[in-house]
């Protein structure tokens, strides 16, 4: 057996899909959730443990269990067979693809360095400066190596060196972006020198890049980032996130703080459901990797005028993405940031992030700062950064609340305020709404009343295709309109003729994706899948009896559309024929008219 077909029988989808989503049962044997791929509140992502497929009725994206961990963990294929692999104790050959070998590659060479960064650090006279920097920090030996830090030496070339002499071609490790080719010279020298090492990992653990400190105020940035790399996207990983995941589900929320150095102070309080951003702006992918663990995000971000503008802008996708946001704020006596609190006093850290505030408060507290609000300037500045915020609940019982604080804040009447917030509300929006999902359960299915009859008949034959053999084969094929249904005709028909029907019909719904996956109509397979499943969800909240009248009843609709569709051509014929004068056609064609009235008017009965 093929090592992929060994892990779909060993591994059961809707277990592995648990391991990411809450998935709720919504039948016999489909479980639901709301869709980690796109932004919804009613779940439409489904997934089916008879046919073990899994598809979005919302965004459309759906397949098996590989395709599923593929995207949900940012994968390619060969990475997906290694961790199901070993979830389901199957053996699979190491570096199966030229660019799994490359990733596992910068992978390797990022670990070594981690390792050599981390020796250096804590062995060499060298570090001296470093260490005693980090002892300055308060970071115990302990929390150190838990974070695996290190330091680069001021040196030029130690870490070209050290790769020379393991044999590791020096490209490879410029590709991951560790050493940089000499400018004038031939050959490379060290990207970080004299700098504190924080290496970067993945959800997984691995090394994936590493922010330096400078240790020397004069030597370029305070921060520098490892270079974007195959393996290394700064946008997409979020600081301490491997060491948080466990905490985060337990608290059943996490803590969103600026710097790494917030992160390793925090741990050292013990809070350890905390995450950084990690020098860059909050972006929506790393938003949607923390909604994989929880809805619930605290931010807590430098108390300053740039910390607040990245909060804000913050809190505004993470509403967007639907997710419940409250913020630490950080009373200025306590400090600028959470590793100055936890420098004063882990005890207050572990204080304050017991009693978040709602986002309007904090945008109240922020507005606040100073500014004088019997000042008619300033009380307009405040209006102008509170009554957007306003405008974006909507909730209408929080948001009559705060209209209510805010207009006793800025001593105006509440109507009036209301009445400003309410022009705001209804223009666009100041931040980008998220691009339009595609939609295309929807405009597939659900355009005209043979489509809707289409739906039904093939969902309920994806699902009983034994039982319904004598019913299905007995459409004629042009009663099906549109490419998609006779398509999908077509192969139905293919499948009841070459094939063993008899066997399991879940072979029915893997032999018609295997044809979709050829066939060049577009979202064909992503079709299919939609209707097995709905047929799933048709078939298990009625008997099959009454399955079978509403395939009947659907089949019946096609024969009235096929009719009528023969009742306009025939009138088009008669008049044609009427036209030439050819009065024996027309009397043949006025007969066969006549039948059609009769068998169209006798259904109706
Ligand atoms: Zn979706």
């Amino acid at each position: 057996m093929e090592p992929k077909d060994e892990i779909k029988a060993k591994l059961d989808i809707v277990d592995v899909i648990s391991e990411y989503l809450p998935l709720k049962q919504a039948g016999s044997a489909s479980f639901k959730a709301p869709c980690p791929f796109h932004q919804e509140k009613t779940p439409s992502f489904q997934v089916s443990r008879e046919k073990q497929i899994w598809h979005c009725f919302g965004c459309g994206e759906g397949g098996d269990i590989f395709s599923f961990v593929m995207k949900i963990e940012g994968i390619d294929f060969s990475e997906s067979l290694r961790l199901l692999g070993k979830k389901a104790g199957v053996e699979i050959n190491r570096f199966t693809s030229a660019k799994t070998n490359e990733r596992q590659q910068l992978l390797i060479i990022n670990r070594l360095a981690c390792d050599f960064f981390q020796i250096v650090l804590t062995k060499s006279h060298q570090a001296l400066v470093a260490r005693e920097y980090v002892e300055r920090r308060g970071i115990t030996e302990e929390l150190s190596s838990f974070f695996k830090l290190g330091y680069a030496p001021k040196t030029w070339d130690t870490l070209v060196q050290f790769f020379e002499k393991k044999k590791i071609p020096l490209k490879s490790v410029e590709q991951a972006g560790l050493i940089v080719p000499r400018k004038e010279k031939s050959g490379f020298i060290d990207r970080f020198r004299n700098r504190l090492m924080i290496p970067l990992f993945d959800i997984h653990g691995n090394t994936i890049g590493f922010t330096g400190r400078s240790l020397d105020n004069d030597q370029g940035p305070k921060y520098m980032n490892s270079p974007e790399s195959l393996i290394y996207h700064k946008g997409e990983i979020l600081f301490g996130l491997n060491l948080a995941k466990y905490a985060i589900r337990e608290k059943g929320c996490v803590i969103l703080v600026e710097g790494n150095m917030d992160v390793i102070a925090s741990h050292k309080a013990g809070v350890m459901h905390v995450v950084a951003s990690s020098g860059t702006a909050l972006t929506q992918t790393q938003l949607i990797l923390l909604k994989r663990f929880t809805k619930r995000l605290l931010f807590c971000f430098d108390q300053d005028a740039a910390g607040f503008i990245a909060a804000k802008r913050g809190i505004h996708l993470a509403k967007q993405l639907d997710m419940d946001v409250e913020v630490i704020s950080i009373p200025s006596y306590l400090g600028k940031d959470p590793d100055d609190i936890v420098q004063k006093d882990p005890s207050k850290w572990i204080e304050l992030i017991k009693h978040p505030i709602p986002v309007m408060e904090y945008m109240i507290e922020q507005s606040l700062q100073n500014r004088d609000q019997q000042k008619i300037d300033d009380k307009l500045a405040i209006s102008r950064l509170l009554i957007p915020e306003l405008c974006l609940l909507t909730n209408v019982v929080e948001r009559e609340h705060w209209l209510l604080r805010v207009a006793n804040l800025l001593e105006v009447p509440v109507d009036e305020l209301r009445a400003s917030c309410k022009t705001k509300a209804d223009s666009p929006l100041s931040f980008p709404i998220p691009q339009t999902l595609k939609n295309n359960f929807d405009v597939k299915f659900k355009k005209t009343k043979i489509d809707r009859a289409s739906e039904i008949i093939f969902s309920l034959l994806l699902n009983s295709p034994i039982f319904l053999k004598d019913d299905f084969l007995r459409i004629p094929s042009q009663w099906f309109v549109g490419e998609f249904w006779q398509e999908i005709g077509k192969f139905s028909r293919l499948w009841y003729d070459s094939f063993d029907w008899s066997s399991a019909q879940v072979t029915f719904v893997n032999w018609m994706c295997e044809q979709a996956r050829q066939s060049s109509l577009a979202d064909f397979e992503s079709s299919i899948r939609a209707l097995a499943l709905f047929g799933e969800t048709l078939i298990s909240s009625s008997q099959q009896s009454q399955a079978r009248e509403s395939f009947i009843q659907a089949v019946s609709i096609l024969e009235d559309a096929a009719l009528q569709r023969e009742q306009q051509s025939l009138t088009k014929s008669i008049r044609a024929a009427e036209q030439e004068g050819n009065q024996e056609k027309v009397k043949a064609l006025l007969q066969q008219y006549q039948n059609l009235v009769q068998k169209l008017s006798s259904q109706k009965k």
